[in-house]
């Protein structure tokens, strides 16, 4: 289903080839802005609005979306799933025939798929695009995002967060943006968008030219799946109590009983009660569930999207009442029990005009159009300046976690952490920590970034050590040498030293903790040349 938004943005009648991506964990979608200006969903191979983001390596390939899950039956160990999950952590997520995949990989098979269905659709090439990314995604996981994209052979022209997408598309369908793509009202608006594996809330500004940022949380693995799993537990216990099916068999068959819990939900959004007849080989299960014990059966995880959601409100430093809208985004919001929840605690209109499944897509695809704009713009600065419109819609965004570093307090010997840009501070931030070098004439100082956790450094996230070296000879000990960090418009961190004595900018290498080294994507980048080729993608 397409929306047929009321206002159209863009000027010229041509289609962008820039291509909107939301790389979903559990399904995702590519959109693209037609000739009228108006976002479209581009229809998959198989037919569908929505992929699959699943893998199965089958006969030395891999078959990305609705066939990898029908792989689910048969060569369950050959499917993955839920790759975002992981992805810019240091862990395989599987391991094939002897080879490790790491989590950019396999999204990497994921964007290849909706690349090919992309070019299907236009007839020609496609490379540049727009991916989301949940607003609460670290540091490493937007740059493994950027490195699946690169993996598939994509330009990607920028990384930006799934409820700021949201926020476009819904001004695009409500006709808040005028042709020059310039909000002409404002609102102050709360996006609530729970998917299949990561829940996110964002409050943001949107008004004339710009998408505020005020402030986000969430939570990276907190989503349907979660909801599934409660329903697949209780499965268990009737597979157990009623037909005495033994823990293997269950285990061998979790993928498929998985699958058939999320229809078990599904019905429940539009059903108080719903029968249940699952077979597992000899046994058959024959009982129903209802809304009721459904509820409770997933009473806590609603509390932790209803602790974040009251968390941000707080953060963002406003109350209900000046909250406009509430955005229902993400396949999640379906749910009744989370439309109750909002609708008692937000006492704001809720929202649910922009479809779920495609909001953050077209929104992508509406942020793709405005950057080949600007590119064009580029060219021709003069007839920017004549019409009076440099094309530049501004998107502010904050940052998710504090960014901090690491040290050791000197009297206890125990980890001190220290914060440099704070959660929720406006990119692009900067700012400066000072060094002091221990001895004299020493030659380099190691600093480990952090992102979130506490000050003593639990629950953090390691960026990466930075260290800078070279530095001059015959300093003194305890001259100051001072670290510049940077948190970019797209999340991504960059570091320079400066020698406060000399005044001189020093190189700084960058250890990464998490992610694939530019070595490790051109090396498999080779290795899985065959499977792009396999998926029609040179
Ligand atoms: P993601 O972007 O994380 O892949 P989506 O926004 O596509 O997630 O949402 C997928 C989730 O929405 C899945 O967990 C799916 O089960 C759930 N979902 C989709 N439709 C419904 C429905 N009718 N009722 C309840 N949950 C639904
Ligand atoms: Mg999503």
């Amino acid at each position: 289903m397409n929306i047929s938004p009321k206002s159209s943005f863009a000027k010229p009648p041509v289609v962008s080839r820039t291509v909107g991506i939301d790389l979903g964990t559990t399904r995702s979608v590519v959109a693209f802005i037609d000739g009228n200006g108006y976002p479209q969903t581009i229809i998959n191979g198989d037919g569908d609005m929505t992929t699959p983001s699943a893998v199965a390596f089958e006969g030395g390939t891999v078959l990305v979306g609705k066939d990898a899950i029908k792989s689910l039956a048969i060569t369950p160990d050959r499917v993955v799933q839920f790759a975002k999950r992981e992805i810019g952590t240091q862990r395989y997520i599987i391991s094939v025939d002897g080879v490790d995949y790491p989590a950019e990989l396999i999204e990497s098979f994921i964007l290849g798929r909706l690349r090919r269905d992309a070019e299907r659709h236009f007839g020609e090439t496609i490379q540049d695009a727009v991916i989301t990314v949940p607003a609460f995604f670290n540091e490493p996981k937007r740059r493994a995002t950027m490195d699946a994209g690169m993996l598939a052979g994509l330009n990607v022209k920028a990384v930006i967060n799934e409820p700021t997408a949201a926020a476009l598309a819904y001004g695009v369908e409500h006709g808040l943006m005028n042709e020059d793509g310039v909000f002409a009202k404002s609102q102050t608006i709360l996006v609530y968008d729970l998917g299949g594996g990561t829940f996110d809330v964002s409050v943001l500004k949107i008004k004339g030219e710009s998408i505020d940022v005020i402030a986000v949380d969430g939570n990276s693995r907190l989503g349907g799946i979660d909801w599934d799993e409660c329903i697949l537990q209780w499965i268990t216990e009737q597979f157990k109590t009623q037909c005495k099916a033994t823990d293997q068999q269950i285990k061998t068959s979790r993928g498929i009983l998985l699958k058939e819990a999320e229809e078990i939900k599904h019905s429940l959004t539009s059903r108080e009660k719903v029968a249940v007849k699952i077979r597992l080989d000899e046994h058959v299960l024959q009982t129903h569930i209802n809304r009721a014990l459904f509820n409770s059966l997933t009473a806590h995880l609603l509390d932790r999207t209803r602790f974040t959601l009251r968390k941000v409100l707080e953060e963002s430093k406003l109350k209900w009442p000046q909250i406009e809208r509430v955005l229902l985004v993400g396949g999640s919001t379906r749910m009744p029990q989370v439309i109750e929840m909002l609708r008692k605690e937000t006492k704001s209109i809720l929202d649910q005009s922009v479809s779920p499944d495609q909001a953050v897509a077209y929104g992508a695809a509406v942020y793709g159009r405005i950057l080949s704009e600007r590119d064009e713009l580029d060219f021709d600065l003069d007839e920017a300046t004549e019409s009076g419109h440099d094309g530049s819609m501004r998107i502010t965004d904050v940052n998710a976690h504090h960014l901090g570093v690491l040290g050791v307090e000197l009297k206890t010997g125990r980890p001190q952490g220290q914060v440099i840009i704070p959660k929720n501070t406006p990119l692009p931030a900067m700012n400066v920590a000072r060094f002091k070098t221990a001895k004299p004439n020493q030659k380099s100082v190691v600093i480990k970034v952090i992102e979130g956790g506490d000050l003593r450094g639990q629950n953090a996230t390691t960026i990466g050590t930075f260290s800078v070296r070279d530095l001059p000879n015959g300093l003194p000990a305890g001259s100051p040498v001072d670290v510049i960090l940077r948190y970019n418009n797209d999340g991504i961190i960059q570091a320079e030293a400066i020698v406060v004595a000399t005044g001189k900018k020093n190189r700084i290498e960058i250890k990464r903790e998490a992610g694939l080294s530019a070595d490790e994507i051109d090396g498999w980048q080779d290795a899985s040349k065959d499977i792009f080729e396999a998926l029609g993608l040179d």
